[in-house]
């Protein structure tokens, strides 16, 4: 039994405002973990509430009630088996911002949806959200029905058949819906055996480069601190392949506005890492999976703010090139999604749109369009590989509203 406790997936918790999210991930972490520095964990989880839960197993008990988040199993009186820690992102419900959830979606592995049962099928977010999982491709999904307390057994049957029918033709079709109570924790154990049948730890290339999705960054120092007590900055994200050992210099692209003789340039910085936090420990070595704050050698004034959020990290050379314009393939939805929603119209040359690759959001303006390929010139460079997905978000009214997906060239 290894005694590893760093997160191996991420898991993505969807669904609407007020429907048990959070308190799902209470019940299935315990508390939101904040041992060590608190700055760094706080920071990376207010805009990507995160937390990690340890899956364990009763020695003696019988599936499905052997699953548990509890060290001990008080039925049989022994110690439960570490199965495996899995990260929970918890997307934000309130005014959901799409780019947000979309920047979370692109360091999940695997979802659970969480919908209630006292509210009928779908409700504006649930839609959003598994339309947002349908586009970034995460088809690793189990549906959890909660809130089953409030409801007789009449109503839940109703509900559970209202959602089997709201996923059909969707990537959601076919995945376990599990009824719960999040509040209550009820059935936690049935949802722990859906999540490891259903969304499996990704298989990862040991020899990969290190590539760093970055979705925070800051400044962890107190205001006032003297330059020999001052830390680096930090970055707050995911690693999607390799390996990220303390002491590894890093490159993050597309890097910083320069000035340079009267013009600005992007130019990628290179800096060290100088400590590394997963799990809630400090380590020497991370893999991928799960949330990692990397403490770097860079000056905090660079790192303030997020202001690198959306950026790559990885060993200076490997990573994809910085692009101010690219071509995309264009998939349009046929209908806005949410309640409002109408037609998709054409995307017209001229037009703003808030794009989404990885967890850079930029806006771009749009330089030529045909019918499925358009032309953008961005406020802010990304740095992205070509075939990378990309939500593409048109300006309705007062919001960002998904339209549609591309390909990048
Ligand atoms: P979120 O917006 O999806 O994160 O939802 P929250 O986790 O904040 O829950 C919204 C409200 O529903 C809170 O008042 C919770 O206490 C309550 N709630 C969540 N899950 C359950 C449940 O299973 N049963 C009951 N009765 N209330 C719940
Ligand atoms: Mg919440």
């Amino acid at each position: 039994m290894t005694s590893n406790k760093q997160p191996e997936v991420n898991i993505g918790l969807v669904g609407h405002v007020d429907h048990g999210k959070t308190t799902l991930v209470q019940a299935l972490s315990g508390e939101w973990t904040d041992q060590h520095s608190e700055e760094m964990k706080r920071g990376i989880s207010i805009r990507l509430g995160y937390a990690d839960a340890t899956f364990r197993r009763c020695p003696e008990a019988e599936e499905p009630e052997a699953f548990t988040v509890s060290e001990h199993c008080e039925d049989h009186d022994v110690d439960t088996e570490h199965l495996r820690t899995v990260s929970f992102v918890d997307a934000p419900g309130h005014e959901t911002l799409m780019a947000t959830m979309l920047s979370g979606a692109a360091i999940m592995d695997g979802a659970v949806l969480v919908i209630s049962a006292t509210e009928p099928v779908p409700q504006a977010q649930t839609e959003e959200h598994l339309s947002a999982l349908d586009i970034i491709g995460i088809d690793n999904i189990v549906i959890a029905q909660n809130k089953v307390d409030l409801v007789d057994e009449e109503r839940a049957k109703q509900n559970y058949e209202q959602i089997q029918e709201f996923v059909e033709g969707t990537v959601a079709e076919g995945a376990p819906v599990v009824p719960i109570s999040a509040g209550q924790e009820a059935n936690i154990d049935l949802l722990i055996e859906a999540i490891e049948e259903e969304i499996p730890t990704p298989e990862r290339d040991p020899d990969a480069d290190a590539r760093m999705m970055v979705a925070r960054s800051f400044d962890i120092n107190r205001p006032g601190t003297t330059w020999e007590d001052l830390m680096g900055g930090v970055l707050g994200g995911s690693l999607v392949s390799g390996e990220l050992e303390v002491d590894d210099e890093i490159e993050l692209r597309p890097g910083r506005e320069v000035e340079e003789g009267g013009k600005t340039e992007w130019q990628p910085v290179t800096t060290t890492v100088r400590s590394l936090q997963s799990g809630g420990d400090f380590v020497d070595t991370v893999t991928p999976g799960g949330l990692l704050g990397v403490g770097t050698g860079l000056d905090p004034s660079i790192t303030k703010g997020d202001a690198l959020a959306g950026q790559v990290a990885g060993p200076p050379g490997s990573l994809p090139p910085t692009r101010e314009t690219f071509t995309m393939d264009v998939d349009l939805l046929e209908r806005i999604v949410g309640d409002d929603g109408g037609e998709v119209d054409e995307i017209s040359t001229g037009e703003p749109l808030m794009l989404t690759i990885g967890t850079a959001t930029t806006v771009g303006s749009v330089t030529s369009a045909r019918d499925d390929e358009c032309e953008v010139a961005l406020k802010r460079p990304v740095c992205a590989e070509s075939g990378a997905k990309i939500a593409i978000n048109r300006r309705v009214g007062a919001r960002w509203r998904l339209i549609g997906v591309g390909t990048l060239r």
